[in-house]
């Protein structure tokens, strides 16, 4: 990474609702608690798992998607750079 650039990763876990058991281990183990049981069913008779992240918490640790039994959890990490360079000089007159 360039001098001067900090990253902030972050990312966002989708449940594929079909496969869901609902089996809840998701919740557990997500160390922000961003993943909670929906209203619905899917066609298997189970709630599934989805996430709540209105702030952005996630950071895509992957957790959720290791513990799932099933393997129907996909996470997505992005980066997002930010640039500390240093402003312009601003031109002042009396
Ligand atoms: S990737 Fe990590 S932080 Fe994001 S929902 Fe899953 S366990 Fe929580
Ligand atoms: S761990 Fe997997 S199967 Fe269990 S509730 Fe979460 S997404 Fe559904």
């Amino acid at each position: 990474m360039a001098a001067g650039r900090s990253s902030l990763a972050r990312g966002r876990m989708v449940v594929n609702e079909a496969m869901c058991k609902g089996c809840e281990l998701c919740t557990i183990v997500c160390p922000y608690g961003l993943i909670s049981m929906d209203t619905h069913y899917n066609a298997k008779g189970y709630r599934p798992a989805k996430l709540i992240d209105p702030e952005s918490r996630c950071t895509g640790c992957t957790l959720c998607a290791m513990i799932c039994p099933d393997a129907v959890i996909t996470v997505f990490r992005h980066v997002k750079v930010h640039s500390h360079a240093k402003p312009k000089p601003r031109i002042v007159t009396a």
